[in-house]
């Protein structure tokens, strides 16, 4: 045997002998908080693509022909659902089995806009289902389920990983309501309509918000509105948002002493990981009990 084919048959042994390592599942998510979730599970396994990095709100968001390949290639894509993110309505048709909408989930129980005692933006499902801690839970549970679908060889890391993520959660639930409990009956205005869930959660008092979709100017009355709740002493604590202009949160004070505070529905200024989704959820709750904490 020459020397070239005993090389030649050690190397067909060592491939034979070491089982293929298949590549990890192709995994698109679409805001930071999911990424972060569908991250955890998928520790040891792979990562999944962020698809919304940084200040790119979803509420207005067009996708870049790279992204388009990227979702045609994905094995999985994680996103919230239509309302949020209808820019992948049209790239998703037709692929069920490819995608999971989290606001098709029954256990996230998504509810209509309106737990922040303002009407008049209309019906439709709330899509910031993953501000609830609680449902996160239910997030993790049906990501773990669909990735032990398709990648059932390593469906026992996806378990235990989420089995250790659900501890997590729950801790961090509890956290949040032993911080928010004694602030909890005072009454808040929000930048945009994205905390309905985390609101009824905790027993907060949300009284009013300046848009439903962040991208669009509130109007006049609304304004006049928010103004008067200040004026009338209803509210003291105001909240404006990284990505946008803090100027109309301050407008409303006037004379009266209204303190601004700053949440983040996307966690833009936190390194995308498995990390990501806990510091923003405690970030948002040391926020809310800062700026409600000290108005009396
Ligand atoms: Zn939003």
């Amino acid at each position: 045997m020459r020397l070239s084919s005993i090389c030649a048959a050690i190397a067909v042994m060592a491939i034979a002998a070491t089982p293929a390592k298949a590549d990890p599942p192709r995994v698109v998510a679409t805001i930071a908080p999911l990424h972060s979730l569908v991250a955890s599970v998928m520790a040891g396994v792979g990562e999944p693509y962020l698809l919304l990095p940084g200040p790119l709100s979803p509420h207005d968001f067009a996708l870049a022909p790279s992204d388009v390949r990227r979702i045609a290639g994905a094995d999985l894509v994680v996103w919230i659902g239509a309302p949020l993110e209808s820019f992948l309505v049209k790239p998703l048709d037709g692929a069920a089995e490819r995608q999971l909408a989290l606001l098709d989930v029954p256990a996230l129980d998504a509810l209509p806009f309106g737990a922040s005692g303002q009407d008049g933006d209309g019906a439709g499902l709330d899509p910031h289902i993953w501000l609830d801690p609680v449902r996160a839970i239910a997030i993790v549970t049906a990501v773990q389920e669909r990735l032990s679908q398709i990648d059932p060889d390593n469906a026992a890391t996806y378990r235990a990983n989420a089995a250790a993520l659900v501890v997590r959660l729950t801790r961090l639930d509890e956290a949040i309501r032993a911080r928010l409990q004694p602030v909890a009956s005072e009454p808040f205005i929000a930048f945009h309509d994205a905390y309905g869930y985390f609101s009824r959660r905790y027993g907060l008092q949300p009284a009013g918000y300046f848009a439903s979709d962040p991208q669009r100017r509130p109007g006049a009355r609304t304004i006049a509105r928010l103004a008067a709740l200040v004026r009338d002493g209803t509210v003291s604590c105001a909240f404006a948002e990284p990505q946008f202009d803090a100027r109309i949160v301050t407008a409303i004070a006037a004379d009266r002493p209204l303190r601004i505070g700053r949440l983040d529905p996307l966690g833009i200024d936190i390194e995308p990981g498995p990390a990501l989704y806990e510091t923003l959820l405690m970030g948002n709750a040391e926020a809310i009990a800062g700026c409600l904490g000290d108005t009396r």
